[in-house]
């Protein structure tokens, strides 16, 4: 009687054991794409690259890991990004060819598919926030300039003098880019994550271009170029020429890749990124997580800076190939 009570017992805690699954999540982050290689990338500037997206990682990692959701993670990780002077977005957003600063952003939900974007928005401090209240508090998905940054602050945003995204770095890149007549690209920031509770959400924000003009908005705050999340297929974040991400709506692309002709989500990101983009000259890349937690980091640039976890141990920061 003892001894069948004690096997009992051993099968039932057996069974506890197995019918434990280790907590399923997954995160990627990116800081850009563009002319990122050793030759351009100072040993110091290296380092605080590498000790930001590190410190970005760690902090979406330990939302994840004590059962937060996957929106909440992507918009915290944004949001520190937003704050730092490192990259184009927020804090360190580049300058419009008049000297202003017009950001734009967008949020992704893969389990209702809703959506919220904000565009040309210049005294916002955090417009990944700004979108996620367009996607909570409206019926809309995108809403632009004054008017939005009228209804998200009126939900709570904070807003800031548009002195607040002065940088020096960034005021003589747009002096270099007025000599040069051109328009610089590159910096933008994003993330994608899978949660414990299967669901997928991806983030972007971006300052956009240097030197852009007449209000020109890029792939960034567009659901399907520049960001989008489906449960049923992946979550992706893009950076690079905003123009092609557009015309190709690259990130909606790999997704119906993976939907309709059930390719992984690493031969989705490279297909689009190296056939489709890199053959129309487009450059950049992205960052994708599926249902499961597969990751896929591709961009036809020199560099992308990107980092990832996932629960089955797979970390790391990089920045070149
Ligand atoms: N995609 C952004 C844009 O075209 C720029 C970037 O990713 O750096 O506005």
């Amino acid at each position: 009687m003892r001894t069948s009570l004690i096997a009992l017992l051993s099968l039932y805690s057996l069974q506890i054991t197995f019918g434990q699954e280790p907590p399923v999540y997954a995160i990627v982050i990116h800081g850009g794409a563009g002319n990122i290689s050793p030759a351009f990338i100072t040993p110091t500037t290296d380092a605080t690259l590498s000790a930001k997206l590190s410190e970005v990682l760690e902090e979406g990692i330990s939302i994840l890991d004590s059962g937060g959701t996957s929106l909440d993670a992507v918009e915290a990780v944004i949001r520190i990004m937003e704050d730092s002077p490192l990259f184009n977005a927020g804090k360190g957003a580049v300058f419009t060819h008049e000297g202003k600063n017009e950001l734009d952003a967008s949020i992704m939900d893969g389990k209702t598919m809703k959506a919220g974007a904000v565009a040309g928005i210049g005294d916002i401090k955090n417009p990944i926030s700004a979108a996620r209240i367009v996607m909570e508090k409206s019926p809309h998905v995108l809403l632009s300039g004054a008017g939005a940054s009228r209804f998200v602050s009126g939900h709570g945003a904070e807003v800031v003098d548009s002195n607040y995204f002065y940088t020096e770095r960034r005021w003589e890149q747009l002096q270099r880019q007025l000599k040069k007549a051109g328009v610089e690209k590159y910096g933008t920031v994003g993330c994608v994550a899978l949660d414990r509770y299967g669901n997928l959400a991806a983030g972007t924000s971006t300052g956009g271009m240097t030197n852009k003009r007449f209000g020109r908005i890029g792939d960034s705050p567009i659901i399907g170029a520049g960001n989008y999340a489906n449960n049923n297929s992946c979550a992706v974040s893009a950076t690079g020429h905003g123009e092609f991400f557009i015309r190709y709506t690259v990130a909606h692309d790999i997704s119906a890749l993976m939907q309709y002709r059930d390719l992984s989500i690493q031969e989705a990101a490279r297909t689009v990124i190296h056939e489709k983009l890199g053959d129309a000259g487009g450059t950049g890349g992205v960052i994708c997580v599926d249902k499961h937690g597969n990751i896929a980091m591709e961009f036809n640039t020199s560099g992308m800076l990107r980092a990832y976890a996932t629960a089955r141990g797979e970390k790391g920061v990089r920045m070149f190939e």
